[in-house]
Order: C-alpha cells, then sequence, then structure tokens
C-alpha cells in the first residue's frame, strides 16, 4: 500500500474559473464550454462520461469517446478516462425501467445498485472494461495517458481485474465511484468498500502507478483514500453545493449555506471560529460581515471561496504525502467531527479486515 507522487484533485469545470484550477471535462463537452476552455491553460482531466446521461451507447461508444477526448487534449492534459460499463448501461430497457421505479420510489436502492451484487455476476462488465481500455491505449494517438476504468466492487475483484490491467501494460487506472455515495442509505457501506477497492487496486500496482477516483469531492473522505493510496479525485461538491445551496466551507471542511450564517450568529461564530482565516481572493482582507454580504450577492465568489479550501487541502496532502497517518491523526484533532472519526474507524477495519 504505497503510492510514491503526488496528488491531485480536479474540479467539476464551470465558466469564469480562475485557470490555474485543475479541471475535469467530459468527452462530450459543450460548445460554450469548449469556447469558454480555449484559452484556460488548467490541467485538465477528460472524462468517458456518465452512462445514466447518455442514454443512447453509439452516443457512448469508445470510439466516440477516444476521439473526442483526442480533440478536447492540449498540452495540459493529463489523462484519458477509458470508457467504463456497469450493469444497466447495456441494455437501456431495464435502465429506463430503473430510473423509473427510482423515481417514483416504489423500489428499493439496493436491487439496483449494481455493486451490491455479487461479483461472480459482474465479470462480463469487469471484461469489457478492460478491454475498452486496452483498445483505447492501442488506439490512442497522443502521448496522454488512458486511465483504464473498471468498475470492481471489492477487495478481492479489484486485486484480481486491476493487476490484469497492469500486467496489460496499464500504469494509469480510474473507477467511477460516484454511485456508492448517492444514496444516504447505503453511504456508509458505499464508502467501506471503497476503502477496500483502493486498498486492492494498490496493492496489485506499481508505486508510481496514478489511481483515480472519479466522483468524490468529499473533504473528509479524499485524505482517506490518498492514504490508501488513490493519487488523484474528481468531482462537483465545491462547485455545486456553492452554486445550488449557497454553500461555502470553512477550512476544516465543514459546510454551511452563506444566508443562514448571515443571520445566526451563533452558527457564524461556530463556522468562522471569531476570524475568518481563509486567504482567497474573496475573502482577503474582509471582515467577516462583508464576507457574507459578498457571499450572498454573488454566487461565483462562492465557488471561488470553495475551490480555494479544497486547493488547500490538497496542498496539504501533498505536503504531508510522506507521512498521511500524522496527517489524518492532525486532521482529526482539527475537524474534531464525529462523522470523520467513524471514517478514521471504518478505514482501521478494512486495514486490519485484511491484514495491513
Ligand atoms: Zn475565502
Amino acid at each position: 500500500m504505497k503510492y510514491k507522487g503526488t496528488y491531485e484533485f480536479f474540479s467539476t469545470f464551470i465558466e469564469g474559473l480562475t485557470d490555474t484550477i485543475p479541471i475535469t471535462i467530459p468527452f462530450n463537452l459543450t460548445p460554450s464550454k469548449i469556447r469558454a476552455l480555449e484559452n484556460h491553460q488548467s490541467l485538465r482531466f477528460i472524462h468517458a462520461g456518465n452512462w445514466w446521461n447518455i442514454k443512447n451507447p453509439e452516443k457512448r461508444s469508445k470510439e466516440v469517446i477516444l476521439a473526442q477526448q483526442m480533440k478536447l487534449a492540449n498540452e495540459n492534459t493529463i489523462g484519458f478516462m477509458s470508457k467504463n460499463v456497469q450493469p444497466g448501461d447495456l441494455d437501456l430497457k431495464e435502465e429506463e425501467d430503473r430510473l423509473k421505479k427510482i423515481y417514483s420510489k416504489k423500489i428499493n436502492y439496493d436491487k439496483f445498485l449494481y455493486w451490491l451484487l455479487d461479483s461472480s455476476k459482474l465479470i462480463k462488465y469487469y471484461k469489457k472494461n478492460l478491454e475498452y481500455a486496452n483498445w483505447a491505449r492501442e488506439n490512442n494517438n497522443s502521448t496522454i495517458p488512458i486511465y483504464c476504468s473498471i468498475q470492481v466492487n471489492n477487495y478481492e475483484s479489484a486485486r484480481e481485474w486491476f493487476e490484469k490491467a497492469s500486467n496489460d501494460g496499464h500504469d494509469h487506472f480510474c473507477i467511477g465511484v460516484s454511485e456508492f455515495l448517492k444514496y444516504p442509505k447505503y453511504k456508509k457501506l458505499g464508502i467501506k468498500k471503497l476503502f477496500e477497492i483502493s486498498l486492492g487496486i494498490r496493492s496489485v500496482i506499481n508505486e508510481n502507478a496514478k489511481l483515480h477516483f472519479s466522483g468524490v469531492a468529499s473533504y473528509y473522505l479524499m485524505p482517506i483514500l490518498a492514504c490508501f493510496g488513490v493519487s488523484s479525485f474528481d468531482g462537483s461538491t465545491p462547485v455545486t453545493s456553492a452554486l445550488t445551496y449557497g454553500t461555502i466551507f470553512n477550512e476544516n471542511g465543514y459546510g454551511q449555506r452563506a444566508s443562514v450564517l448571515q443571520d445566526n450568529i451563533e452558527k457564524r461564530e461556530r463556522f468562522f471560529a471569531t476570524a475568518n482565516k481563509c486567504k482567497c481572493e474573496v475573502c482577503n482582507g474582509k471582515d467577516i460581515k462583508q464576507i457574507l454580504d459578498t457571499f450572498s450577492k454573488d454566487r461565483k465568489t462562492r465557488v471561488i471561496h470553495n475551490i480555494s479550501i479544497w486547493r488547500n487541502l490538497v496542498s496539504e496532502i501533498n505536503s504531508k504525502k510522506n507521512n498521511l497517518d500524522k496527517f489524518l491523526e492532525i486532521l482529526d484533532s482539527r475537524i474534531n467531527s464525529k462523522y470523520f472519526k467513524d471514517l478514521l474507524k471504518i478505514k482501521d477495519d478494512a486495514l486490519e479486515k485484511y491484514d495491513y
């Protein structure tokens, strides 16, 4: 369970984002976003898209994905995610029924969360994932690495299939993880699975190999997953929470709506711990009242602030990368939250279960 390199977080791209912020973009980026990105010099990770957003399989074929990724690539592109598949996306009828039932709440999610299935039922998908990644590697006309994506669902399948991928010559790996965290009822189990999967993958790949978890941006999960050897992440939490809910985060990853902080002095004091320590371009030089005023009026400032909180976390992880266990201890005492302590317990259980 060793990883020797540096860590990175790629934020969902929105127009107007500072061009030093590493971003993730989908292969099917809209023309307006393509224009907005023309002069963007940040690092970029190019995603293979989500099967549940793209109903027509022809629009998400391995050929279309790779061709579009190569078109969107520039000298700052660090990787292309290979096409990942899982139960649901090969059978559109079944998928449509599944979504209909979920949205009308007539059915338990557990029957349909693929990662709860027995791993033996997923073998044809594992095979397909590796086949797509190998194809992408052979047909990639650029020097940008293919991130071999396989939707494994436990420690054993992670070891087996990422070892095969490693033997096939891959040294960049990926898994789409948002489904593990999607439903509150299964979140704890999903987190446990993700810890075990990261442990499994890292145990069979090279210590310099990259491992990307796509679809997780949790302030609390990223440092723990880094400890398991996940080298990069992409996700939308700092952006979408700022835009959709008006949420801002403090330097301990604690989120609260800016409007609530404006009205509630007690919550405000707890949030800022008397003074705002953030030095981002929005907060710098302002007092708490001025900052909250700015956050309430201008949604973009919330995004800029939140992303700076995430950038600080990534720099901390990188500066402590030689002793991340120690870093988790420091973080634990700083965050002082029951939820984070529970996560650390799940982490320790995973290590013990697999004898690390
Ligand atoms: Zn700030």
